[in-house]
């Protein structure tokens, strides 16, 4: 496993659109992983491929310390309206409130090439959508009512 190189807001990268994967490979996997280390040594919750510079739909979560590993993840439905915080690693330093559904169903495939169906909400909602954005080049700050700077005593996610 390797740690990659985060990109930064203003990289033309984070603004394209990735591509779907037609097969899970080692190379994949080895991506996968790569992704789940960066964003532990980031302190991240979530991280998408093209934040490490890979136009491909694969988004990695930390969920209750387990890893999701998400390829080719879909929002099939959305309920519920809700603004709460979010952060980026690729813009650090910041947060905002940002308004998203309450409750997704989200379909995905795994690393054992599983077909997963799932309804979740709350924060695992919010970090399903805000990575899979980044797939379409979408970051939180296009949404966001309101940005900040964070300082020490507010805590950035
Ligand atoms: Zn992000």
């Amino acid at each position: 496993m390797a740690i990659r190189n985060i990109r930064i807001e203003g990289d033309p990268i984070l603004r394209k659109k990735s591509k779907e994967i037609k097969m899970i490979d080692e190379k994949i996997i080895q991506l996968a992983q790569d992704m789940i280390e960066t964003m532990r040594s980031a302190k991240g919750l979530g991280l998408a491929a093209p934040q490490v510079g890979i136009l491909k739909r694969i988004i990695v979560l930390e969920e209750e310390d387990n890893p999701t590993i998400a390829i080719n993840p879909k929002i099939i439905h959305s309920e519920g309206e809700i603004t709460d915080i979010e952060g980026c690693l690729s813009i650090p330093g910041y947060s905002g409130y940002v308004k998203r559904a309450e409750k997704i169903v989200v379909e995905y495939i795994d690393e054992n090439n599983n077909n997963i169906k799932r309804e979740v909400s709350g924060y695992l909602a919010r970090a399903f959508m805000h990575e899979i954005d980044h797939l379409d080049g979408i970051l939180y700050i296009d949404k966001a009512e309101k940005i900040y700077k964070d300082t020490e005593d507010e805590v950035g996610v």
